[in-house]
């Protein structure tokens, strides 16, 4: 496995892309343009085959309780950061992202959650002694119980291989499941390391699997799971339910976002210009939860702009060498410069200003988009709409708070969100009426990292939510125990139906119900 290279030579770029003759998938660092690694695309047998041994294997997981699969999992926290070097090469490699975006993203997540599930599970899965208010229950013993579904299928997207792929499966793992993950075809490396690292850890042999391939590798998948755990687009989100339809398998879906960042005119404009150039830009904007459009109060927008334009203007772009070497990579997915780039020139044909950058580049195979301010945009273009996924900020001037959150919420998404004020009062009274799964005042992003809240999206954006207790509880059925310890020979509702047993449960009703409740 290569690490990063740090010139393009076009002689040595791959210039086959996805599929090779022998079936393999070229997997390339996409801010060289060069070959890093082949990968098989696997067929549906092959993923009959995994999810067998993923099932002869997982019986086996599972008995080692919550302190025997602790003990795995915090061991692979200790491995992670160890081995942090080499996981930031493979991750910086096949995604072209900056050594601080691996790092602050990627190991400080992977090895957190690690951590907090190790902890955390026993508190989230264990017995739950249940009381009742139901007269016919009463004395009775009433508990929850949750146990793990067997076998998870993980499929993520190439924004994060470590974060939204991988991460995903630390939870699953952690409530006693076996699981396979299907990683993106564009980013699969990351998985592959992952499970030499369990395996040195002591996780027992196919709990984790990694299954490399495309859509079809991944729909075979689903037939092959008693749960599915998808991130990435929208459109993808919804042939995954479909498919897992057919089995009446259970879907939890991450999927796409276009998160408002809404200034208002108190706001500190100087930590909120480096915020919205930061969580706009970081990780080259392909993170789910970037800062997609801006919205600023009209009497300090063209200082806002003034500030976001110079700071966009000084950000350095190219193949990552190092710390420190730049602020911006590549583009990871190839089809996703064209993407970008729609955006910005169907904005520009509408009648939108570019004031930083505004173009793709990089030869050879290499893919970039420049860090792009755009201004005069308004909802009838897809920069404004649609999600770009890349270095992209269109800020938009609005009359008030009450024009900003109408345009927060005119979207088909409802990810997360962010409000700017240093009154934290009204930034929290507008924050609740921003129609999105997680909203931050004068923070954007940020509660990601606090893995004990939960984070899903609304509307478009997702059905489900990872962490907290409902982020490994959907790795579970639930199962509800009722014990009768003392009781008569024939309880009163039981058969034969007598008149006095209408009369004895009427009357009993109406003591407990009908009194009304007192205004
Ligand atoms: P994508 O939907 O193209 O691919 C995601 C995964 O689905 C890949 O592994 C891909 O191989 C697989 N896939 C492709 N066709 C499939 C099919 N027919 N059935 C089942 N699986 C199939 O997404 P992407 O381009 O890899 O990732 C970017 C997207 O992910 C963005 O929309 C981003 O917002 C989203 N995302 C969401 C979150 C979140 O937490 N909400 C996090 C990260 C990324």
């Amino acid at each position: 496995m290569a690490g990063v290279e740090e010139r393009v030579d076009p002689s040595q770029v791959s210039t086959v892309g996805g599929i090779d003759s022998e079936g393999q998938i070229i997997v390339e660092n996409p801010a060289t343009g060069r070959e890093i690694g082949r990968v098989p695309e696997m067929s549906a047998d092959e993923v009959v085959e995994l999810a067998r041994k993923a099932r002869a294997a997982q019986p086996g997981w599972n008995a080692l309780g919550f302190e025997g699969r602790a003990r795995v999992l915090n061991r692979a926290q200790k491995w992670v950061i160890d081995n942090r070097d080499r996981i930031i090469e493979t991750i910086v490699s096949e995604t072209g992202k900056t050594y601080e975006d691996a790092l602050i993203a990627e190991i400080n997540y992977a090895t957190s959650a690690f951590g907090f599930w190790a902890k955390n599970a026993p508190k989230f899965l264990g017995d739950e002694r249940i009381k009742t208010s139901s007269p016919f229950v009463l004395g009775r013993k009433l508990v929850v119980r949750y146990q793990p579904l067997g076998l998870v299928g993980v499929i993520g997207p190439w924004n994060y291989p470590l974060t939204n792929s991988f991460g995903d499966c630390i939870p699953a793992l952690a409530a006693g499941n076996a699981v396979i993950l299907k990683p993106s075809e564009v980013t699969p490396l990351t998985s592959l390391l992952m499970a030499e690292g369990l395996r040195a850890c002591g996780l027992p042999e196919n709990v984790y699997q990694v299954a490399t391939g495309r859509g079809e590798t991944a729909q075979a998948l689903i037939d092959q799971v008693d749960m599915v755990m998808f991130t990435g687009s929208t459109a993808t989100g919804k042939k995954v339910m479909q498919r897992a339809a057919e089995t009446l398998t259970p879907v939890s879906l991450e999927l796409g976002g276009k998160d408002p960042m809404i200034v208002l005119s108190d706001a500190d404009l100087e930590r909120a210009a480096n915020a919205a150039v930061y969580y706009s830009m970081q990780n080259g904007g392909q993170t789910c939860i970037s800062v997609e459009r801006v919205y600023v109060e009209e009497p300090v927008y063209d200082q806002f702009v003034a500030k976001v334009t110079e700071k966009a203007r000084a950000l350095r772009q190219g193949v990552p060498t190092g710390y420190g070497a730049i602020d911006i990579g590549a583009v990871t997915s190839p089809a996703q410069v064209d993407i970008i780039d729609s955006h910005v020139r169907d904005a520009e044909s509408k009648g939108a200003k570019i004031l930083v950058g505004g173009h793709k580049h990089g030869t050879g195979g290499a893919n970039f988009y420049e860090p792009t301010v755009m201004v005069d945009v308004d909802h009838s273009m897809l920069a404004m709409t649609e999600e770009t996924f890349g270095p992209t900020l269109p800020i938009m001037k609005v009359r008030d708070a009450e024009e900003a959150i109408t345009l927060a919420n005119d979207s088909p998404y409802g990810l997360s969100g962010s409000v700017w004020t240093k009154d934290v009062a009204r930034g929290e009274a507008v924050a609740r009426r921003v129609q999105s799964g997680a909203v931050d005042v004068n923070d954007a992003m940020l509660n990601y990292s606090a893995l004990e809240l939960p984070m899903g999206g609304w509307k478009a954006s997702g059905l489900g939510t990872r962490h907290g207790a409902a982020g490994i509880r959907k790795y579970c059925a639930q199962q509800a125990i009722l014990v009768t310890r003392f009781a008569p020979k024939r309880d009163v509702h039981m058969f034969p139906y007598k008149k006095s047993t209408g009369k004895l449960i009427g009357g009993m009703l109406k003591l407990i119900y009908g009194r009304g409740k007192r205004d």
